[in-house]
């Protein structure tokens, strides 16, 4: 079946920017439409609760920023129960096989401190950009744990990789907030309504005339403007041919911007034995490099049964080519190190781990973008960029910079888009509520 014709605005991806462009479109007077590739709503935010008896999200499941979070009200409209994360996580931190006392717990957290102090005054200088590497404290006992944490870790990228200055200005403060439904359901219920028609990838995209028009497997749909919402990943690959080609200074902002990958590998309890661990316990180790291979650990999350692994940077593009009985190989061993191999037999479920699989799903290609070093003006770029007479605009999480990387940050451009789209085609302003 052919999809319709003639919005005023297509969007390409139904993920938080796209639903959110979606709903300012329509809050605007304009007509739109939602294209997207997958069968679902909500790209890498997506809760699935089938193969684990009880919501676990794949992709992002923290309301990070919680107080300067636009889902958070819309989130607590629908009544949805969001826990503070940071309240009720306990930290449990290894040495080995045995646990870091408070003094050695003390020592981490100061040498957390050290990190974001270096940075700080490594960013002060300003440019030139340089590699996070070239800014971190080295030679502590700790350092190694707390620059793996916030390279491959948080940032889903290795030191090297990352620029300093577009690390810097992003800002991941507390209050984070854990919906209990799951973030990618969130996203579903937000998305409940809109004109979306999703199993429908977007192949190409001629701009050149006055209408823009999208090309899919099942026709042609001509819109009077569009916003991409593609990672940058996707755009990088070149799975949307361009028509012109967009102009050298985007692409060099989207290449400047790749995907770093974060993975989680989901086990369930076979039994009644939780590690002595409490509900919401995080468990991390100690890594004798930043690029050593190791992976962090979230436990029993609202009491469920659910033992979730996470690794990122390069580690986790390793294990994404080996395949995923590789990942539950690689987070079983882990989990061993901190309480033996039998025990970790007997408590875990087998065969039964959830292994993400951003890193090869072609429609996202990785979990969320870094800059490079240097191109920590990238973000600005795609997010101003306004092609076709300001109709054809993008919008992301790559888009924005003091929440890059966040569904926050992907909702905010993906409303951002649709207003500077809104303005080009002369739409009245939004009515005062
Ligand atoms: C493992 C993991 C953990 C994360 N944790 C958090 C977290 O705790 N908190 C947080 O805020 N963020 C987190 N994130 C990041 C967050 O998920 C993303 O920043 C955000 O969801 C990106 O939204 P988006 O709309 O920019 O892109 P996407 O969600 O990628 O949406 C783009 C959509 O475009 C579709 N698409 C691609 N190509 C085409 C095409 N050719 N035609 C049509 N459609 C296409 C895709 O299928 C996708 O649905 C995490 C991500 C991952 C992977």
């Amino acid at each position: 079946m052919a999809p319709p014709s003639g919005p005023d605005v297509a969007i390409v991806g139904a993920g938080a920017a796209g639903i959110a462009a979606a709903r300012a479109c329509l809050a605007r007077g304009l007509s739109c439409l939602v294209l997207e590739a997958m069968d679902r709503v909500g790209g890498r935010a997506f809760t699935e609760s089938a193969r684990l008896g009880a919501p676990f999200d794949h992709g992002a499941s923290w309301l990070h920023q919680a107080d300067d979070n636009p889902l958070v009200p819309l989130a607590r409209a629908m009544g949805l129960r969001l826990v503070d994360s940071d309240a009720v996580r306990v930290r449990h931190v290894f040495i080995g096989a045995r646990r870091a006392t408070p003094e050695e717990i003390e020592a981490l957290d100061a040498a957390r401190a050290r990190f974001d102090a270096a940075v700080a005054a490594r960013a002060a200088l300003g440019p030139p950009d340089v590699p996070l590497a070239e800014a971190v404290p080295r030679g502590g006992f700790w350092d190694a744990t707390v620059a793996h944490r916030q390279g491959p870790v948080i940032s889903a990228a290795q030191l090297e990789e990352i620029s300093l200055l577009d690390y810097v200005a992003t800002d991941l403060a507390p209050p984070n907030l854990l919906p209990e439904a799951g973030l990618g359901a969130l996203l579903r219920r937000l998305a409940e309504g809109l004109p979306i028609r999703t199993g429908l990838p977007v192949g190409r995209i001629r701009w050149g005339g006055t209408a823009i028009a999208l090309e899919t497997p099942h026709g042609t749909l001509a819109a009077r403007a569009c916003i991409v919402t593609v990672s940058t990943g996707v755009l990088a690959a070149g799975a949307i041919a361009f028509d012109p080609p967009l102009p050298g200074a985007l692409r060099d902002a989207v290449a400047g911007m790749p995907l770093g990958l974060l993975t989680k590998v989901a086990f369930r309890a076979a039994g009644e034995d939780r590690l002595d661990l409490p509900p919401f316990a995080s468990l991390w180790r100690h890594v004798a490099s930043p690029d050593e291979a190791a992976m962090t650990f979230h436990a029993w999350p609202f009491g469920r049964d659910h033992l979730i692994g996470f690794v990122g940077g390069r580690a986790a593009w390793d294990l994404a080519r080996a395949g995923a009985a590789a990942a539950e190989a690689f987070a079983r061993d882990e989990l061993a190190r901190l309480f033996g191999a039998a025990r970790i037999a007997r408590a875990l479920r087998t065969p039964a781990a959830v292994v993400t699989d951003w890193g090869t799903n072609p429609w996202t290609r990785g979990a969320y973008s870094h800059a490079l070093p240097g191109h920590a003006g990238a973000r600005a770029v795609l997010a101003e960029a306004a092609l076709a007479g300001g109709r054809l605009r993008f919008a992301g999480e790559a888009c924005h910079v003091r929440l890059a990387g966040t569904v926050a940050g992907a909702w905010e451009s993906g409303q951002a888009a649709a207003q500077a789209v809104a303005a080009a085609l002369g739409a009245p302003p939004e009515p005062a509520r």
